[in-house]
């Protein structure tokens, strides 16, 4: 049903444009939600084959589909339930009991918890890598290694690994690499296109955008899709078709949402680093931070998450988050609202507070989500929360 014309378009066409019915359906501008179950027998051959909502194939999931695997230049796309529902659906295909997998030390903290628990249950060996150092990584590998995992930029220290490393060595040795590019949104990184085999997203966060729907995305290469799709329908971690139709609009307005909170974070991250209070800031597109040139080659864009130490450590981001009026206090990201969370008490409070602070993450330390707010407004309410 998608249209085959818009390959050679932009992204921020291809947004509106790719993947949408062809002919219009009633002559319908917009996606309609397509609130049935199941189909009426078409001949179709074979279980996946059937029309129903947890195979994934109502027109809600096809145009989805067709769209996502455009913006990420990748063979094919998958909608899920959750952005875990994607991570763990993808590994459990990829990784089979007796495999070996390597995966960057520090993770999302669902996909943490999978692959330290539930992987090791399934019979699949973990080991951990540093991304930043892709020397260390052959030492690691076994004849039972099938796979490679890591992110696009850690969470909260936005630290940017190396990604043309990780996808190089996958290649010389034949394992499968995964990336899970949420923080990136592909409007500032096509992994797909730049030659991960699975790219991994939350679309809960940037590719949603309005902080109202949970889902996942998986694409890249035909033949792994498939198979990550056919486990998924036994698995029944489908995206129902009211959340299809909130995610396709959403996605809509994601290149104009991420530009602004690219432009965002950059200014209230150099308003930050110059502020006498604040200790340190951690955001990749600042100039002097270590992995800047890497990130900007990389990247289109450097994301709408930093985070920041202030010098009166735990009391004053306390006091801080009290104070903010404009600021959210509240977990997740990538939503047109600007959030902050103090890790420590959220993503990272499941890990013992000396491994906290020895992988540098400061009980005081104030993770930001930028929103699509004007940014003086943003920093004002900033200000005043740091001299309250
Ligand atoms: C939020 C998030 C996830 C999990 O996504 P859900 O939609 O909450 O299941 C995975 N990876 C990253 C980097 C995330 O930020």
């Amino acid at each position: 049903m998608a249209d085959d014309h818009t390959d050679a378009y932009r992204i921020d066409t291809q947004l509106i444009h790719a993947g949408e019915p062809s002919p219009r359906i009633e002559g319908a501008i917009s996606m309609p939600v397509f609130q049935t179950a199941m189909y009426e027998f078409a001949g179709e051959e074979g279980y996946h084959a059937v029309r129903y909502i947890r195979l994934n194939n109502t027109p809600n999931h096809l145009a989805l589909h067709a769209k996502l695997a455009r913006l990420e230049g990748a063979e094919a796309a998958l909608v899920t339930a959750s952005g875990m529902a994607a991570i763990s659906t993808a590994l459990l295909e990829v990784v089979q009991p007796g495999d070996h997998l390597l995966i960057q030390d520090s993770l999302y903290g669902g996909t943490h918890g999978f692959v330290s628990k539930l992987l090791p249950e399934n019979g699949v060996e973990v080991d951990f890598i540093d991304l930043d150092d892709p020397a260390s990584w052959a030492a690691k590998c076994k004849p039972t290694t099938k796979a490679i995992y890591v992110e696009a930029m850690t969470n909260p220290l936005l630290e940017v690994g190396d990604l043309a490393a990780a996808v190089a060595f996958a290649k010389e040795r034949g394992l499968v690499s995964l990336i899970d590019a949420t923080f990136a949104s592909p409007v500032n990184f096509r992994a797909a296109a730049f030659g991960f085999d699975v790219v991994l997203h939350s679309a809960t966060k940037y590719l949603n955008g309005h902080s109202d729907v949970v889902a996942g995305v998986v694409c890249g290469r035909a033949p792994l899709v498939e198979r990550i799709t056919r486990r998924l329908d036994y698995l029944g971690g489908t995206l129902d078709p009211h959340a299809c139709v909130l995610l396709h609009r959403g996605m809509k307005t994601l290149a104009l949402r991420v530009r602004h909170q690219n432009a965002l974070a950059t200014a209230l991250a150099e308003h930050l680093d110059a502020h006498p209070a604040v200790a340190r800031v951690n955001y990749p597109g600042l100039a002097s931070r270590p992995r800047h040139a890497r990130a900007r080659e990389l990247f289109d864009g450097f994301g709408g998450v930093l985070s920041f130490e202030l010098d009166g450590g735990l009391d004053a981001a306390e006091r801080f988050m009290k104070h903010t009026r404009l600021a959210v206090t509240a977990p997740s990201l990538g939503g047109v609202e600007t959030l902050v969370t103090r890790p420590a008490t959220t993503s990272h409070a499941g890990i013992d507070p000396e491994e906290r602070r020895r992988i540098g993450i400061d009980d005081g330390l104030v993770r930001v989500s930028v929103g699509i707010e004007d940014a003086a407004d943003v920093i004002a309410d900033f200000d005043r929360a740091l001299s309250a």
